[in-house]
């Protein structure tokens, strides 16, 4: 209730004698308030802190250690616990940071939090937040297939869903993880059969494991270096990846000929290209779905596969939440609210400082 209507409350009473009660029944008006969007990003107004905050806070939520979600100089950082020693890899080793398991609840200032499995990356999380019965979930960033190695996404109930919405376009429509693989293994036996070898590209925490696994087995496979320091900070948790080496510039190139290497975007150059003789590159990003891409000219082959949900995903997962009200994020947020809203959902778009990463 805004202090205002308690003063007027007050005021009434004394003045006119009219019930007290009545008065302030008329404060259930009022819906309650737990998210609000400030300049620092989505505040949790009786929890006092911030989920992904984009500028500096005392306390930050953290859904993922993705860099557009995860930036440096907060106070203190709450996390899955999978997530937290990539936040002290990727920002600082001194930061002051907590690891909690899914499910695991904390109350903070009254407000009760829980991470659930967003399926988007290891370590990714959707935060629960409940607050005197009312229940908000905030997505981050997720996708509802099962890819094998990050646990899958949980739909959970709620009264206000904050949904990602980087694909939120009825293009976007992803294959099967089954079929993709399938693709992606052929091509990779096509080149070894010209004793070719296969780079491909993948945003270095997320899509990166997600192809090691898919490719256990097919080859030695070469990861980035940068790759290799997210794989040490996961496998410092506990998480079990397929075994790799590390693929240095300069390495002889012969030990490479027929072989895998996986490297995020932004160490793709024509320099690297050139080092690498007989290479077939492979990109593999949700952007991939449109034809054209002129920034891939370049590749060989374009793989569609992405971490974040695909058209039918995000509706499937605004529709598990059974919530009364939905506010979209990321990428497609007119367009994907306009559909909901046409579609008996009564949703707004939100103005936030995410990128549609992806590497891209
Ligand atoms: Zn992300
Ligand atoms: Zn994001």
């Amino acid at each position: 209730m805004p202090y205002w209507h308690f003063i007027v409350c007050i005021y009434f009473y004394i003045q006119y004698n009219i019930s007290i009660q009545w008065l302030f029944s008329l404060a259930k008006l009022y819906p309650l308030k737990i998210l609000s969007f400030k300049k620092q990003g989505l505040y949790c107004e009786p929890g006092k802190f911030f989920i992904d905050p984009w500028q500096v806070t005392d306390k930050a939520v953290i859904t993922h250690a993705h860099a557009d979600h995860a930036r440096g100089g907060m106070g203190q950082y709450l996390c899955h616990n999978v997530s937290a020693p990539l936040l002290r890899a990727r920002l600082s080793a001194d930061i002051k940071v907590q690891g909690i398991h899914y499910n695991e609840s904390v109350s903070i200032n009254g407000v009760k939090l829980s991470f659930h499995p967003a399926g988007h990356i290891l370590g990714s999380a959707q935060v629960r937040l409940e607050y005197k019965g009312y229940v908000v979930v905030i997505s981050g960033d997720y996708k509802t297939e099962d890819d094998g190695i990050t646990p899958p996404f949980e739909p959970l109930k709620c009264n206000e869903f904050i949904t990602e919405s980087t694909f939120g376009l009825p293009i976007y429509r992803w294959k099967p993880q089954s079929a993709i693989s399938n693709e992606i293994l052929s091509w990779i036996q096509h080149n070894q059969s010209r004793g070719k070898t296969s780079v491909l590209t993948g945003y270095s925490l997320g899509k990166a494991q997600r192809l090691m696994k898919l490719l256990e087995g097919t080859g030695k496979l070469y990861v980035h270096s940068s790759i290799a320091r997210i794989n040490e900070a996961l496998q410092g948790s506990g998480i079990r990846l397929p075994g790799y080496s590390v693929y240095e510039h300069g390495m002889n190139t012969k030990e490479l000929s027929g072989q895998i290497i996986i490297i995020p975007p932004a160490a793709l150059s024509a320099e690297f290209i050139k080092k690498i003789p007989g290479v077939a590159l492979g990109v593999c990003s949700g952007w991939m779905q449109i034809r054209g891409n002129r920034r891939w000219q370049a590749a060989d082959a374009g793989f569609a596969i992405s971490d974040h949900a695909d058209w039918d995903g995000l509706l499937w997962a605004v529709k598990q939440s059974g919530a009364e009200k939905i506010m979209v994020t990321h990428g497609q947020t007119e367009v994907f609210a306009r559909y909901l809203n046409e579609n008996g959902y009564n949703a707004s778009a939100i103005k936030t400082r995410f990128d549609e990463e992806e590497g891209d």
